[in-house]
């Protein structure tokens, strides 16, 4: 990104928790700008509860035509009213954006609790696919035409042992494109070699998904092979030419299958490097890799398309949580991390780090975190906020 150093970014404080990591996310970000001499503008923008309050929509067209205009922003999460005409906001944010690739890196801080043996040997980072899978939305209710002509069709060209049991069935689709899935992978093999990763998992359920999530594995392999010249191996190539033994500077691209990799993820994360996957593999997995790094108030995340980024946090509004100034900001902080990533703020990124791991480290944590440890301070959003503030 060409950035200036006084930047516009849009900011959604968004709902439910958003009210109160908002606010304190944009606190942190704007004093890491300040210390390594830059201003950041913020433009409040609105989406989900607070547009509805404002506008009297979920998604004004205002907010879309900030985001396509600046190319960089940060939301907080966004809670679906029931009945609104989107199945998820988020998810209709970022197919209109063409955001199509979340990253969700899984990186320890020392200090925060960790189920896994040696968390600080774990530093993966997850491309999960963001405009298509059964998240693309294409589905029936019971007793509609559509879900009659599917069984019929499959109960007349299927064969006996594809039958649709009798009753009422519900009916969705599963898109993967070869482009949905290309550039998905680019994106993790580019990242791997810019960041000096070793390797690049495809994770899928390639075993029972055929045309689905086996093109995603082939499809990826494809890229691997066919775009990267020796800069890229694939594993199968490794070992049938060079048994076993990875050339240097070279990433090798592997695959996983979906439910094994949860299994790996906890016994041997320090095996994996960059993983792909598409979008549902993408949300299991991530939620659940954010538990390996201290819970949903630690995990941060940011939507990539072609030269934009909107950061925002794995978790969602959290509503028993909400105004309480009790949430952890954390994940929302760390989002913007990557976010100043993608702008070049190098130096700022690395400051909020120190300046989180610094809280964090010396037991001034949140009630997620303090509940995870003995002893230590439990600080309310805001207070947590200032300490990294002051640490800044
Ligand atoms: P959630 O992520 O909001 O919360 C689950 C639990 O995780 C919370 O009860 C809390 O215990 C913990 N948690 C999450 N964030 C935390 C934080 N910052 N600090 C401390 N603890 C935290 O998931 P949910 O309850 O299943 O979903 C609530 C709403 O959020 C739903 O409307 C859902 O659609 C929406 N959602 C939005 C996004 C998004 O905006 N990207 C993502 C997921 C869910």
């Amino acid at each position: 990104f060409d950035v200036p150093d006084d930047p516009i970014i849009p900011i959604i404080h968004g709902d439910g928790i958003g009210v109160d990591i908002g606010p304190a996310a944009q606190k942190v970000l704007g004093a890491a700008a300040e210390a390594t001499g830059r201003e950041i503008n913020w433009m409040r923008l609105y989406a989900g509860e607070s547009a509805r309050e404002r506008y009297d929509e979920n998604l004004p067209e205002d907010t879309l035509e900030a985001f396509r205009e600046f190319n960089v922003g940060i939301k907080g999460p966004l809670t679906t009213p029931v009945g609104a005409g989107y199945r998820s906001l988020n998810v209709a944010l970022r197919k209109r954006l063409d955001l199509y690739a979340n990253v969700r890196p899984t990186y320890h801080i020392d200090g925060v609790p960790s189920p896994v043996k040696d968390p600080d040997a774990m530093d993966m980072v997850n491309f999960r696919e963001n405009t298509e899978d059964v998240y693309a939305g294409i589905e029936w209710e019971q007793g509609t035409e559509e879900v009659e002509q599917v069984r019929e069709f499959v109960e007349e060209e299927m064969g006996y042992d594809n039958t649709i049991h009798e009753g009422e069935v519900g009916i969705g689709i599963k898109p993967i494109t070869e482009f949905g899935t290309k550039r998905l992978v680019r994106r993790a093999i580019d990242y791997a070699l810019e960041n000096d990763r070793d390797s690049v998992t495809l994770i899928h359920k390639g075993n029972i998904m055929k045309f689905t999530e086996a093109q995603f594995r082939d499809w990826g392999f494809e890229v691997a092979n066919e775009e990267y010249g020796d800069e890229v191996i694939t594993e199968d190539t490794l070992w049938e030419q060079r048994d076993g033994d990875v050339p240097e500077d070279t990433v090798v691209v592997n695959d996983r299958i979906a439910d094994a990799m949860l299994q790996w993820l906890l016994l041997r994360p320090e095996e994996y490097d960059v993983l792909a996957m598409p979008n549902l593999n993408g949300d299991y997995l991530s939620d659940s890799a954010g538990a390996q790094i201290g819970g949903l108030g630690i995990a941060p995340g940011a939507n990539l398309g072609d030269g934009r980024v909107l950061a925002e946090p794995v978790h969602g509004s959290a509503p028993k949580h909400a105004g309480n100034d009790e949430a952890n900001p954390t994940a929302m902080i760390l989002s913007g991390r990557l976010m100043f990533d993608q702008m070049g703020w190098d130096d700022a990124s690395q400051k909020i780090y120190d300046a989180v791991e610094g809280a964090i480290s010396s037991k001034k944590v949140t009630y997620d975190i303090h509940r995870q440890i003995d002893g230590g301070e439990k600080l309310a959003t805001s207070e947590f906020a200032d300490e990294i503030v002051d640490n800044i």
